[in-house]
């Protein structure tokens, strides 16, 4: 599913980020950018241990906010982290940090002269933020973005699983234009 923003594509795929060939990939990580599970513990076994190297020397990340690394073995040329809120039923400004997930990776991404990048959905498998919530957010900060920024040409979001594909498809049918 492919979706034209001003020049720029939105594009929905289901599938495994390590494997994409965009400029850059977005890595859910956590605040130590030192490892975890999920879409982080594929991208440090896809890339090899060149990334969690860099990663040491960046001093962790915050909660919204995103720092960049190679990618290792990876087709990609770099990583960008990013750290996800966990979900705690919705008051605690989950929605505000989701967005700006998407919106500092976008800059850095812009800062690195990365013109495709591809991201997983952030923050909707161990940090338990409903994918339905968090699908919107996504696609709205992503688009929002595109149609302000003409140095990004494609933003591919490769969801894992169906019931994830399928939140995102039908929040990306939600948007105008
Ligand atoms: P978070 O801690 O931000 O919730 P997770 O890695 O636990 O991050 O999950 C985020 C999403 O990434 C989930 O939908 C999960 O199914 C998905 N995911 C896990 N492995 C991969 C992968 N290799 N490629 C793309 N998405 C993945």
């Amino acid at each position: 599913m492919k979706k034209k923003i001003a020049d720029s594509f939105l594009e929905l795929v289901q599938g495994d980020i390590t494997q994409q060939d965009t400029d850059a990939i977005v890595n859910a990580a956590n605040t130590s950018l030192l490892g975890g599970g999920g879409v982080d513990g594929a991208i440090h076994r896809a890339g090899g241990p060149q990334i969690l190297e860099e990663c040491r020397n960046l001093g962790g990340c915050k909660t919204g906010d995103a720092k960049i690394t190679t990618a290792g073995n990876m087709k990609a040329q770099f990583v960008i982290h990013t750290v996800g809120p966990v979900y705690h039923g919705g008051t605690a400004n989950e929605a505000a940090l989701l967005a700006s997930c998407y919106r500092r990776s976008l800059e850095i991404a812009v800062e690195n002269h990365v013109k495709t990048v591809a991201f997983p959905s952030i923050s909707t498998g161990v940090y338990g933020y409903p994918v339905n919530e968090a699908a919107p957010i996504a696609l709205r900060t992503v688009h929002s973005f595109l149609l302000e920024n003409s140095l990004i040409t494609l933003v591919r979001f490769v969801l894992f699983d169906q019931r994830t594909f399928q939140a995102y498809a039908d929040a990306l049918n939600a948007i105008d234009g």
